[in-house]
């Protein structure tokens, strides 16, 4: 095993340029802080590589000599995975934008790890197609960190999460050599499916610098509502209906109470419905077929869900947005919380999965779970409620304390769930993997690593520890 160096930015700087290693503290320091503030490390270097073959220098130089490197994209990420917390080199991705299709393929694109989901959204309609995940840091997450991570989203319920889009990856390995995967078939059994291994491994295992991604029929028609529910487990249970009987269901977010009520003050926003209510559904429906409407009201639409709205117990008041904007404003009320809720203290992020059944339950018992070991916690919950999704947003506890997420996340892996839905496990949840992972899972884990990786020097600190 190589001894790093103890002062790798000349000898990077002279890799690849001057221009694009960072040293100065105050340009750093937003490499090194995660978007939540609860992890903040240091880096004696951020390069920042223009091309693919910059990328290969870098690491082919960093596994000669044990230097340790965080990949990072757009800084958006939720679990601590994209930040130096050891004093890592942070290798910033985001220079690698350029966007294309394949030559008469217009069901593809081909996007830069330093593309963000906005670029590829916006590519994507130019081409008169969409792409399907969709989040709310769509302005600064990048293609790498979603594939990176896996990321879900707003449409998993309707087209998958980044998986599902994923058709190929050009990716670096530890070593500098280049991996290309990029055929673009949709039927290739040649193997191992090396896209799928990288999707989801947390900069581990590879530096992915493009990706190949479908893009889907982009969206004729919309109408977005919102529905007021008298408890968490009738607007559980409506949206499991609708999952099960709304063929046009493209989103359905659960929002409660006390998150909707901070979304307001935090924003000035008015209230959505006439009366408050104890649990929401944000719904999204569309079409896409048939004539695209200027407004978004569509009858037929409202009718499919109506259908099952209607003989949901528990109905309360209900917004049917009947433009864009008023479409937009009932999405603040979900989209809003993350930002509301970093404006209230540095939350320990929770994003975890249940079996339909342990939902609604787990909504009514976890903040007297978190209570029993901070009384003094504040705790919030949304999420992707058709994926069985819990955001839970613990406010009011050091960054540092982990009784709290020691004891949520134990309270989902003896209820059958999943410690990490979408977010990854980072280094915020790598003490816990176990709860989720037999020893078998890990030992195999570990063997794919130290083939990939036999100097750890990706993200060495992260998923497994
Ligand atoms: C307001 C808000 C809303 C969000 N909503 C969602 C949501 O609905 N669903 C969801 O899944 N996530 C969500 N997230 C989390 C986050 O946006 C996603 O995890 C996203 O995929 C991270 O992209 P990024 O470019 O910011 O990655 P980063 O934060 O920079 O990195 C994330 C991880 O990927 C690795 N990585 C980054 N780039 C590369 C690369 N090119 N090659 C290899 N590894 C790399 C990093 O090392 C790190 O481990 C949200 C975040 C915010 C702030």
């Amino acid at each position: 095993m190589p001894v790093a160096p103890a002062t790798p930015a000349a000898e990077l700087a002279r890799l690849v340029g001057p221009e694009q290693v960072i040293v100065d503290s105050s340009i750093t320091d937003s490499y090194v802080r995660d978007w939540t503030g609860r992890f903040v490390g240091s880096t004696p270097a951020v390069v920042r590589p223009r091309a693919t073959d910059e990328v290969a220098t870098v690491l082919a130089w960093c596994h000669e000599h044990g230097v340790a490197v965080v990949p990072q994209g757009g800084n958006t990420g939720l679990v601590g995975g994209g930040v130096p917390l050891e004093g890592e080199v942070v290798l910033s991705l985001r220079g690698l934008r350029s966007i294309s299709l394949p030559e008469g393929d217009d069901r593809r694109l081909l996007a830069g790890a330093g593309a963000t989901l906005a670029d590829v959204g916006d590519e994507a309609a130019r081409r008169g197609r969409a792409y399907a995940v969709d989040l709310a840091a769509r302005a600064t997450a990048t293609v790498g960190g979603m594939v990176a991570t896996n990321a879900g989203g707003l449409h998993v319920l309707r087209w998958g999460g980044t998986r599902q889009q994923l058709v190929g990856v050009e990716a670096v390995l530890a070593d500098g050599r280049v991996l290309s995967t990029l055929r673009g078939l949709d039927k290739d059994n040649t193997g191992y499916d090396l896209p799928q291994l990288l999707c989801g491994s947390e900069g581990t295992l590879a530096v992915v610098t493009a990706a190949l991604v479908r893009l889907r029929p982009a969206v004729r028609r919309r109408q977005v509502c919102m529905v007021g529910f008298d408890s968490v487990e009738t607007a559980v249970d409506a949206a499991l209906a609708c999952c099960d009987e709304v063929p046009s269901l493209s989103a359905v977010e659960l929002v409660l109470h006390g998150g909707v009520a901070l979304v307001m003050d935090e924003f000035g926003l008015p209230a959505p419905l006439a009366t408050p209510a104890t649990a929401y559904l944000v719904i999204e429906l569309v079409r896409t077929h048939g004539p695209a409407t200027t407004t978004l009201s569509d009858d037929d639409l409202v009718a499919e869900l109506a259908s099952v709205v209607d003989r949901s117990p528990g109905v309360g008041d209900v917004a049917v947005a009947p433009s864009d904007a008023a479409a937009q404003r009932l999405w603040q009320y979900r989209e809003l919380h993350t930002d509301a809720i970093n404006r209230v203290g540095v939350p320990h992020k929770l994003d975890v999965t249940f079996p339909a059944g342990a939902l609604a339950a787990a909504v009514e018992e976890l903040p007297a779970v978190v209570g029993a070991v901070a009384p003094r916690a504040q705790v919030w919950m949304f999420g992707h409620v058709g994926d069985g999704n819990l955001h839970v947003n613990v406010t009011g506890v050091s960054a540092g304390d982990e009784a709290v997420d020691e004891a949520v996340l134990r309270y989902v892996a003896e209820r059958g769930g999943s410690i990490s839905a979408e977010h990854g496990i980072g280094r915020a949840k790598a003490r816990w993997l176990h709860l989720n992972r037999s020893q078998v899972e890990l030992d195999t884990f570990a063997a794919i690593k130290g083939a990939l990786d036999p100097h750890r020097i990706l993200n060495p600190n992260v998923l497994l520890r």
